[in-house]
């Protein structure tokens, strides 16, 4: 596989962390860290704290996304945020799919795939995430999980838009439990993930994807990881807090 097909990307997922004012402060101390990054940054960041966190990310090469969106434009769905309300503010970002958000929200692969279609409809760049329980991995099924869940998400999504969605792996018992997936595996299931994408597009698109790994990636980790041919990026929780660590991982990406 050809890094150089595609752009490496390093994406913050804030959850839910941050006043605004924490906000300001964390971007401003990103911003120095990263200004020479020869990849994509990008914070997640929570609403409250998206209108602060573009303000202080102007002018500098720190993308600003949101966490989730809703698939209406707008009605009765209280506490909900659509994509036409984000991109309205100047946000092109949206994680979708969090597997906090399949576990603790209800989100489905069916609600996902909507999700997912209202926010390439609004024109915005999407993480796509997936991955397994570790029930699943297991038993033997993550290949299964991982690629239905890819599908299902990447149904009605046509190839054109393909150039706006990154997909995420991420593993869920690796997600804030400090126990990373091995460069060996995260390789194998980002690969995976390629190659189901390939069977649904064909291999221009396919090796053109970026392709994520997320679950405890660090500052230590990172190079392992990123250095995986199919991995081109990570999503990174609780590391994209802490200023020092996040430009370790930045600085680990490898880009073509
Ligand atoms: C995440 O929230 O997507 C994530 C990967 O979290 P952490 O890095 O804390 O495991």
């Amino acid at each position: 596989m050809n890094k150089s097909l595609r752009k490496a990307v390093i994406a913050g997922n804030w959850k839910m962390n941050k006043t605004p004012a924490e906000a300001k402060e964390l971007i401003e101390a990103i911003k120095p860290l990263v200004k020479d990054a020869d990849c994509g940054v990008l914070c997640c960041v929570p609403y409250v704290d998206l209108q602060t966190a573009l303000d202080a990310a102007a002018g500098s090469n720190i993308e600003i996304g949101a966490e989730n969106c809703h698939w209406e434009e707008s009605g009765a769905f209280t506490g909900e945020i659509s994509a036409k309300m984000l991109t309205s503010m100047g946000v092109k970002y949206v994680i979708i799919g969090h597997s906090e958000r399949r576990t603790y929200f209800g989100d489905t692969d069916v609600t996902v795939q909507k999700r997912m279609r209202a926010a390439l409809n609004a024109g915005m760049t999407v993480i796509l995430c997936v991955g397994e329980y570790l029930e699943q991995r297991e038993q033997g099924v993550t290949a299964e999980v991982v690629s239905s869940q890819t599908k299902i998400a990447l149904q009605g999504v046509d190839a054109s838009e393909l150039d706006r969605v990154i997909i995420a792996y991420e593993p869920v018992w690796a997600i804030g439990t400090g126990r990373t997936a091995t460069a060996d595996q995260a390789g194998e299931v980002c690969g995976l993930i390629r190659s189901v994408v390939e069977g649904l597009y064909g291999k221009e698109k396919a090796d053109a994807m970026t392709i994520q790994y997320g679950g405890s990636m660090n500052a230590k980790n990172a190079a392992e990881l990123l250095a995986q041919p199919d991995v081109d990026g990570g999503l990174i929780g609780g590391a994209s807090l802490k200023p020092a660590d996040f430009a370790e991982i930045v600085k680990a990406a490898v880009n073509g």
